[in-house]
């Protein structure tokens, strides 16, 4: 049979079913699995059967999710969190050492620069950065002890795309570990593993979910590479659960559908934002006035769901704004049905000085919004009437 479509595989990709032939998936809610014999028994523990032993390890949900989404990605094998952010801890803790260096963008996720700034140095594991994605700056931050270079694209707020090209070939050229947070794209916009990636992670929280319910993290990429990262975290219990398993499996199988609809009204957004004289300026990968829209293009389907704007008159302007919404939830999550509208410099990088803010180009007044699947009109509207009061 010839490869199956995105689609197809995010639906049909399924565990085998049980006795009663079920044909939706059924949830496995169980912590432990039998053995058939002693023998059964000492063959699971020492050999690399498959065999699920302990939902801590692997479980019948777990493996259905992340079989899906090593497919979407085009990668060898993969592992599921608990959280984005066990995801990404796991992958530092589980492949470095004390001495070891990352080589990161700037504008990471709020948790994960605390993670290279007061988690990881406690271990003696150091982070440069680099603002401004060109070979030259991240070069430069290049050192005889660097293992891994790491970057989000399109960035969180700021909405940069970093150029995966680029990082790939740098990344082989110096013999560097190339990770990739690719949740802002999720694997139907973007497969990072095309351009040289070792390593693919997303937080499943945000569009994978698609629906604000469940929390959930998975890294995929080479087989080593994961062997590695799975005996940390089997030792150290950062697993994802059966039910958030299967809740996300069951969401994968609407991802390509659901991403589509987001993109589309977040292209119109951001055309209707782009076109306001009350707005400064609009950051979307696939408006033409985007710094790296060429880079966008490139190597994403779509521009994602998520659009920065600059609303004239900073800080004051921006809560005025988020307090005369009628429709748009304020709210610290991104990727959801709903839309979501959140300022960055008074949540959730509040914790930054206001010069690193403006490194990675938060400024008072910009206003984030995670485009949702309401009808493109309402959600226009909302805007619009928000933005008529100031
Ligand atoms: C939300 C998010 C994370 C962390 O994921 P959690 O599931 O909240 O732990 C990491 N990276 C990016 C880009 C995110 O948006």
């Amino acid at each position: 049979m010839t490869q199956k479509h995105f689609e197809t595989q995010a639906i049909r990709n399924q565990l085998q079913r049980s006795q009663y032939g079920e044909h939706s998936a059924p949830l496995y809610l169980t912590s432990s699995f039998i053995f058939d014999d002693a023998e059964d028994m000492r063959a699971s523990f020492s050999e690399e059967n498959n065999k699920n032993i302990y939902a801590r390890f692997t479980s019948p949900n777990t493996t259905e999710f992340v079989d899906k989404v090593v497919a979407m990605e085009g990668a060898e094998a993969g592992y599921a969190f608990a959280t984005g952010m066990a995801a990404i801890f796991s992958t530092f803790a589980g492949l470095l050492h004390s001495g070891d260096h990352i080589v990161a963008a700037r504008a990471v996720f709020g948790s994960t620069h605390t993670l290279f700034t007061a988690i990881l140095p406690k271990w003696n594991i150091t982070t440069s950065y680099f603002n401004s994605a060109t070979a030259e700056a991240i070069e430069k931050c290049i050192t005889p002890n660097t293992k891994i270079l790491y970057a989000e694209t399109p960035t969180n707020p700021g909405i940069e795309v970093i150029d995966l090209e680029l990082l790939g070939a740098i990344a082989k050229k110096h013999n560097l570990l190339l990770v990739i947070d690719n949740c802002f794209a999720t694997p139907y916009l973007q497969n990072p593993i095309k351009f040289g990636a070792h390593l693919v992670i997303h937080s499943a929280t945000k569009l994978m979910d698609g629906q604000g319910r469940v929390l959930g993290g998975i890294v995929v990429g080479k087989k080593e590479l994961i062997r590695t990262i799975y005996l940390f975290a089997r030792n150290t219990g950062p697993a994802m659960s059966p039910f958030n398993a299967w809740v996300l499996s069951k969401s994968l199988e609407t991802l390509a559908i659901r991403v589509e609809k987001h993109c589309e009204n977040a292209l119109s957004v951001a055309e209707f934002l782009e076109k306001h004289p009350k707005i400064n300026t609009v950051k979307y990968p696939f408006l033409k006035s985007h710094p790296q829209y060429q880079i966008a293009v490139k190597q994403m389907r779509m521009g994602g769901n998520i659009i920065a704007f600059e609303i004239k008159g900073g800080l004051l302007a921006g809560k005025q704004f988020l307090n005369a919404l009628q429709l748009c939830s304020l709210s610290a999550n991104l990727g959801d049905t709903r839309t979501i509208v959140t300022h960055p410099a008074s949540t959730t990088h509040s914790k930054l000085s206001e010069n690193d803010r403006l490194e990675v180009g938060i400024t008072d007044g910009l206003i984030r919004i995670s485009v949702g699947l309401e009808h493109v009109s309402d959600i226009i509207s909302d805007l619009s009437d928000a933005l008529s009061i100031l």
